[in-house]
Protein backbone atom coordinates (compact mmCIF):
# COMPACT_ATOMS: atom_id res chain seq x y z
CA UNK A 1 0.00 0.00 0.00
CA UNK A 2 2.29 2.97 -1.31
CA UNK A 3 -0.34 5.67 -2.67
CA UNK A 4 -2.38 8.51 -2.25
CA UNK A 5 -4.74 9.50 -4.99
CA UNK A 6 -6.99 12.02 -6.77
CA UNK A 7 -10.32 10.54 -8.24
CA UNK A 8 -11.94 13.57 -10.47
CA UNK A 9 -15.55 12.31 -12.01
CA UNK A 10 -15.69 13.32 -15.59
CA UNK A 11 -18.58 15.36 -16.16
CA UNK A 12 -16.90 18.75 -16.64
CA UNK A 13 -13.89 20.04 -16.74
CA UNK A 14 -12.06 20.57 -13.53
CA UNK A 15 -13.14 23.55 -11.10
CA UNK A 16 -11.34 25.64 -8.39
CA UNK A 17 -12.61 23.32 -5.59
CA UNK A 18 -11.60 20.01 -7.41
CA UNK A 19 -7.95 21.89 -7.91
CA UNK A 20 -8.18 22.28 -3.66
CA UNK A 21 -8.43 18.12 -3.55
CA UNK A 22 -5.76 17.67 -6.17
CA UNK A 23 -3.89 20.29 -4.52
CA UNK A 24 -4.26 18.69 -0.93
CA UNK A 25 -3.39 14.96 -2.13
CA UNK A 26 -0.82 15.55 -4.07
CA UNK A 27 0.94 17.41 -0.75
CA UNK A 28 0.03 14.48 1.68
CA UNK A 29 1.10 11.58 -0.93
CA UNK A 30 4.49 13.61 -1.78
CA UNK A 31 5.02 14.58 1.70
CA UNK A 32 4.78 10.69 2.98
CA UNK A 33 7.05 9.65 -0.09
CA UNK A 34 3.73 7.93 -1.72
CA UNK A 35 3.18 8.14 -5.46
CA UNK A 36 0.38 9.72 -6.10
CA UNK A 37 -2.33 8.83 -8.54
CA UNK A 38 -5.26 9.28 -10.69
CA UNK A 39 -8.82 7.72 -11.13
CA UNK A 40 -11.69 8.69 -12.94
CA UNK A 41 -14.80 8.31 -11.73
CA UNK A 42 -17.06 7.73 -14.31
CA UNK A 43 -19.57 5.05 -13.48
CA UNK A 44 -22.53 7.47 -13.42
CA UNK A 45 -22.37 7.33 -17.72
CA UNK A 46 -25.39 9.58 -17.67
CA UNK A 47 -23.49 12.23 -16.18
CA UNK A 48 -20.09 11.37 -17.93
CA UNK A 49 -19.43 14.55 -20.61
CA UNK A 50 -17.61 13.36 -23.61
CA UNK A 51 -13.70 14.46 -23.70
CA UNK A 52 -13.70 15.85 -19.71
CA UNK A 53 -11.03 13.19 -18.71
CA UNK A 54 -8.84 14.61 -21.16
CA UNK A 55 -9.67 17.93 -20.34
CA UNK A 56 -9.09 17.16 -16.75
CA UNK A 57 -5.96 15.45 -17.25
CA UNK A 58 -4.94 17.94 -19.33
CA UNK A 59 -5.28 20.56 -16.58
CA UNK A 60 -3.59 18.49 -14.01
CA UNK A 61 -0.42 18.94 -15.98
CA UNK A 62 -0.63 22.37 -16.84
CA UNK A 63 -1.22 22.69 -12.39
CA UNK A 64 2.42 20.61 -12.42
CA UNK A 65 0.44 17.37 -11.44
CA UNK A 66 1.28 14.60 -13.33
CA UNK A 67 0.10 11.23 -12.02
CA UNK A 68 2.64 8.66 -10.88
CA UNK A 69 0.97 5.92 -12.40
CA UNK A 70 -1.39 5.25 -15.22
CA UNK A 71 -4.97 6.62 -14.64
CA UNK A 72 -7.40 3.93 -13.82
CA UNK A 73 -11.22 4.14 -15.24
CA UNK A 74 -13.45 2.59 -13.13
CA UNK A 75 -16.24 2.36 -16.16
CA UNK A 76 -13.74 -0.31 -17.86
CA UNK A 77 -13.47 -2.56 -13.93
CA UNK A 78 -16.89 -3.88 -13.93
CA UNK A 79 -15.61 -7.24 -13.42
CA UNK A 80 -14.12 -6.78 -10.25
CA UNK A 81 -16.84 -4.56 -9.12
CA UNK A 82 -19.13 -7.98 -9.84
CA UNK A 83 -16.46 -9.67 -8.23
CA UNK A 84 -16.70 -8.11 -4.74
CA UNK A 85 -20.54 -7.90 -4.80
CA UNK A 86 -20.53 -11.80 -5.27
CA UNK A 87 -18.47 -11.97 -2.37
CA UNK A 88 -20.65 -9.84 0.05
CA UNK A 89 -23.70 -12.08 -1.39
CA UNK A 90 -21.47 -15.51 -0.55
CA UNK A 91 -20.99 -13.75 2.77
CA UNK A 92 -24.61 -13.20 3.39
CA UNK A 93 -23.50 -9.30 3.42
CA UNK A 94 -25.87 -8.39 0.14
CA UNK A 95 -29.05 -8.96 -0.59
CA UNK A 96 -31.52 -7.87 -3.52
CA UNK A 97 -34.44 -5.19 -2.61
CA UNK A 98 -37.15 -4.50 -4.50
CA UNK A 99 -38.17 -1.06 -2.97
CA UNK A 100 -38.35 1.83 -5.00
CA UNK A 101 -37.49 5.32 -3.92
CA UNK A 102 -41.20 6.41 -2.45
CA UNK A 103 -41.39 3.47 -0.68
CA UNK A 104 -38.98 3.99 1.22
CA UNK A 105 -39.50 7.43 2.27
CA UNK A 106 -43.36 6.28 2.90
CA UNK A 107 -41.76 4.04 5.23
CA UNK A 108 -39.94 5.94 7.14
CA UNK A 109 -42.58 8.78 7.23
CA UNK A 110 -42.92 8.64 10.59
CA UNK A 111 -39.41 9.08 12.61
CA UNK A 112 -39.74 8.63 16.45
CA UNK A 113 -38.51 11.85 18.24
CA UNK A 114 -34.74 11.42 17.88
CA UNK A 115 -34.41 9.29 14.95
CA UNK A 116 -31.21 10.39 13.12
CA UNK A 117 -32.21 11.27 9.17
CA UNK A 118 -29.66 11.03 6.92
CA UNK A 119 -28.76 14.42 4.73
CA UNK A 120 -28.50 12.00 1.60
CA UNK A 121 -31.93 10.34 2.12
CA UNK A 122 -34.32 8.56 4.68
CA UNK A 123 -32.64 5.83 7.13
CA UNK A 124 -33.83 2.07 4.93
CA UNK A 125 -36.64 0.91 7.01
CA UNK A 126 -35.31 -3.28 6.26
CA UNK A 127 -37.85 -4.42 4.29
CA UNK A 128 -36.29 -6.94 1.94
CA UNK A 129 -33.66 -7.85 4.19
CA UNK A 130 -35.25 -11.39 4.69
CA UNK A 131 -36.12 -11.76 1.03
CA UNK A 132 -37.97 -9.77 -1.01
CA UNK A 133 -42.14 -9.55 -0.76
CA UNK A 134 -43.72 -12.22 -2.87
CA UNK A 135 -44.60 -11.02 -6.00
CA UNK A 136 -41.83 -7.81 -5.99
CA UNK A 137 -38.84 -7.74 -8.44
CA UNK A 138 -35.16 -7.18 -7.70
CA UNK A 139 -34.03 -3.33 -8.21
CA UNK A 140 -31.13 -3.05 -6.09
CA UNK A 141 -28.77 -4.47 -3.94
CA UNK A 142 -28.02 -3.27 -0.83
CA UNK A 143 -25.20 -4.17 1.82
CA UNK A 144 -26.32 -5.67 5.02
CA UNK A 145 -24.51 -2.82 7.24
CA UNK A 146 -23.62 -4.12 10.81
CA UNK A 147 -24.72 -2.95 13.99
CA UNK A 148 -22.45 -1.13 15.93
CA UNK A 149 -19.99 2.24 15.63
CA UNK A 150 -17.11 2.60 13.41
CA UNK A 151 -14.65 4.87 14.52
CA UNK A 152 -11.51 6.29 12.37
CA UNK A 153 -8.88 9.08 12.86
CA UNK A 154 -9.18 11.69 10.30
CA UNK A 155 -5.71 13.63 10.05
CA UNK A 156 -7.88 17.14 10.09
CA UNK A 157 -10.86 16.33 11.86
CA UNK A 158 -9.51 14.19 14.31
CA UNK A 159 -11.72 11.21 16.01
CA UNK A 160 -14.69 10.23 13.99
CA UNK A 161 -17.33 8.27 14.79
CA UNK A 162 -20.35 6.88 13.39
CA UNK A 163 -23.25 4.29 14.00
CA UNK A 164 -23.88 3.42 10.07
CA UNK A 165 -26.42 1.27 11.09
CA UNK A 166 -28.71 3.77 12.61
CA UNK A 167 -27.43 6.92 10.50
CA UNK A 168 -27.71 5.67 6.63
CA UNK A 169 -28.61 1.57 7.37
CA UNK A 170 -28.46 -0.59 4.97
CA UNK A 171 -26.91 0.56 1.59
CA UNK A 172 -26.98 0.55 -2.52
CA UNK A 173 -24.16 -1.22 -3.27
CA UNK A 174 -25.69 -2.03 -6.91
CA UNK A 175 -28.35 0.56 -8.51
CA UNK A 176 -31.72 0.21 -9.83
CA UNK A 177 -30.14 1.03 -12.96
CA UNK A 178 -27.68 -1.83 -12.90
CA UNK A 179 -24.94 0.73 -12.30
CA UNK A 180 -22.48 0.27 -9.30
CA UNK A 181 -22.73 2.35 -6.34
CA UNK A 182 -19.69 4.99 -5.99
CA UNK A 183 -19.34 3.64 -2.45
CA UNK A 184 -18.34 -0.20 -3.29
CA UNK A 185 -16.38 1.00 -6.63
CA UNK A 186 -14.19 3.43 -4.69
CA UNK A 187 -13.19 0.44 -2.30
CA UNK A 188 -12.61 -1.86 -5.00
CA UNK A 189 -10.50 0.53 -6.39
CA UNK A 190 -8.42 2.02 -3.45
CA UNK A 191 -7.76 -1.36 -2.52
CA UNK A 192 -6.12 -2.44 -6.24
CA UNK A 193 -4.21 0.52 -6.50
CA UNK A 194 -2.77 0.08 -3.29
CA UNK A 195 -3.89 3.49 -2.08
CA UNK A 196 -2.68 3.93 1.69
CA UNK A 197 -4.26 7.38 1.96
CA UNK A 198 -7.11 8.91 1.41
CA UNK A 199 -7.38 12.80 0.55
CA UNK A 200 -10.64 14.33 -0.67
CA UNK A 201 -13.16 17.20 0.06
CA UNK A 202 -15.32 17.07 3.37
CA UNK A 203 -18.15 16.27 2.02
CA UNK A 204 -17.40 12.80 1.51
CA UNK A 205 -16.93 12.89 5.79
CA UNK A 206 -20.04 11.25 5.64
CA UNK A 207 -19.23 8.62 3.48
CA UNK A 208 -16.13 7.25 4.65
CA UNK A 209 -17.90 5.39 7.78
CA UNK A 210 -19.77 3.02 4.92
CA UNK A 211 -16.32 2.68 3.18
CA UNK A 212 -15.02 1.31 6.46
CA UNK A 213 -17.92 -1.09 6.71
CA UNK A 214 -16.99 -2.57 3.21
CA UNK A 215 -13.01 -2.83 3.78
CA UNK A 216 -14.24 -4.67 6.68
CA UNK A 217 -16.59 -6.89 5.06
CA UNK A 218 -14.18 -7.63 1.79
CA UNK A 219 -11.16 -7.89 4.21
CA UNK A 220 -9.40 -4.98 2.79
CA UNK A 221 -6.60 -2.69 4.08
CA UNK A 222 -7.99 0.53 5.43
CA UNK A 223 -6.28 3.45 4.18
CA UNK A 224 -5.92 6.50 6.35
CA UNK A 225 -7.90 9.72 5.87
CA UNK A 226 -8.03 13.12 5.61
CA UNK A 227 -10.98 15.33 4.55
CA UNK A 228 -10.31 18.98 2.82
CA UNK A 229 -11.70 22.13 3.41
CA UNK A 230 -14.47 22.52 1.02
CA UNK A 231 -14.63 26.01 -0.83
CA UNK A 232 -17.88 28.69 -0.26
CA UNK A 233 -19.15 30.54 -3.12
CA UNK A 234 -19.92 34.47 -2.13
CA UNK A 235 -23.43 32.61 -0.82
CA UNK A 236 -22.22 30.68 1.34
CA UNK A 237 -22.59 27.46 -0.67
CA UNK A 238 -20.48 24.17 -1.91
CA UNK A 239 -18.67 25.76 -4.58
CA UNK A 240 -19.55 22.69 -7.38
CA UNK A 241 -20.53 22.07 -10.82
CA UNK A 242 -23.92 22.17 -9.68
CA UNK A 243 -23.57 25.55 -8.52
CA UNK A 244 -21.57 26.79 -11.99
CA UNK A 245 -18.47 26.88 -10.74
CA UNK A 246 -15.99 28.31 -13.60
CA UNK A 247 -13.62 25.64 -15.94
CA UNK A 248 -10.21 26.28 -14.41
CA UNK A 249 -7.85 28.99 -16.15
CA UNK A 250 -5.51 27.13 -18.18
CA UNK A 251 -5.34 29.10 -21.35
CA UNK A 252 -2.73 32.56 -19.24
CA UNK A 253 0.24 31.43 -17.13
CA UNK A 254 -0.21 33.92 -15.27
CA UNK A 255 -4.16 33.08 -13.74
CA UNK A 256 -2.83 29.57 -13.94
CA UNK A 257 0.05 30.81 -10.91
CA UNK A 258 -2.58 32.81 -9.12
CA UNK A 259 -5.25 30.05 -9.25
CA UNK A 260 -2.88 27.78 -7.79
CA UNK A 261 -1.61 30.17 -5.09
CA UNK A 262 -5.00 30.66 -3.72
CA UNK A 263 -5.37 27.04 -3.77
CA UNK A 264 -2.64 26.85 -1.46
CA UNK A 265 -3.92 29.55 0.35
CA UNK A 266 -7.25 27.33 1.01
CA UNK A 267 -5.23 24.70 2.35
CA UNK A 268 -3.35 27.11 4.55
CA UNK A 269 0.04 26.52 2.68
CA UNK A 270 2.47 28.66 1.15
CA UNK A 271 2.61 29.62 -2.29
CA UNK A 272 5.69 31.18 -3.89
CA UNK A 273 7.71 30.55 -6.94
CA UNK A 274 7.50 31.29 -11.21
CA UNK A 275 5.99 28.27 -12.22
CA UNK A 276 3.24 25.82 -11.01
CA UNK A 277 6.08 23.19 -10.65
CA UNK A 278 7.94 25.50 -8.48
CA UNK A 279 5.06 26.61 -6.27
CA UNK A 280 4.06 23.39 -5.57
CA UNK A 281 7.83 22.19 -4.69
CA UNK A 282 7.95 25.00 -2.32
CA UNK A 283 4.65 24.19 -0.83
CA UNK A 284 5.52 20.31 -0.43
CA UNK A 285 8.72 21.43 1.45
CA UNK A 286 6.95 23.71 3.95
CA UNK A 287 4.12 21.67 3.97
CA UNK A 288 2.52 21.78 7.27
CA UNK A 289 -1.05 19.62 7.46
CA UNK A 290 -1.33 21.28 10.84
CA UNK A 291 -2.35 24.85 9.08
CA UNK A 292 -5.13 23.16 6.99
CA UNK A 293 -8.49 24.26 8.26
CA UNK A 294 -11.49 22.29 9.44
CA UNK A 295 -13.86 24.47 8.26
CA UNK A 296 -15.41 25.45 5.19
CA UNK A 297 -13.66 28.53 3.41
CA UNK A 298 -14.82 31.49 1.60
CA UNK A 299 -12.05 31.92 -1.00
CA UNK A 300 -12.50 34.28 -3.99
CA UNK A 301 -11.61 32.00 -7.28
CA UNK A 302 -9.39 34.06 -9.09
N1 LIG B 1 -15.36 11.02 -7.48
C1 LIG B 1 -15.65 11.69 -6.26
C2 LIG B 1 -15.93 13.15 -6.56
O1 LIG B 1 -15.57 13.64 -7.61
C3 LIG B 1 -14.51 11.62 -5.26
C4 LIG B 1 -14.40 10.27 -4.66
C5 LIG B 1 -13.28 10.12 -3.62
O2 LIG B 1 -12.33 10.89 -3.60
O3 LIG B 1 -13.40 9.17 -2.87
O4 LIG B 1 -16.51 13.81 -5.73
Amino acid sequence: MTAGRFAPSPTGPLHFGSLVAAVGSWLFARSAGLAWLVRMEDLDQPRVVPGATEQILAALALYGLVPDGPVLVQSQRTALYEEALARLRDAGLAYDCACSRAEIARAASAPAAGDPVDAEGPVYPGTCRAGIPPGRVARAVRFRVPQGIFCFRDAIHGAVEEDVSLRVGDFVVKRADGLFAYQLAVVVDDAAQGVSQVVRGADLLSSTARQIALQRALSLSEPSYAHLPLVLTPEGRKLGKREGALPLPTLDPARVRTTLGAALSVLGQEAAGDSPREMLGHALHRFDSGRIPRTPVLQEVP
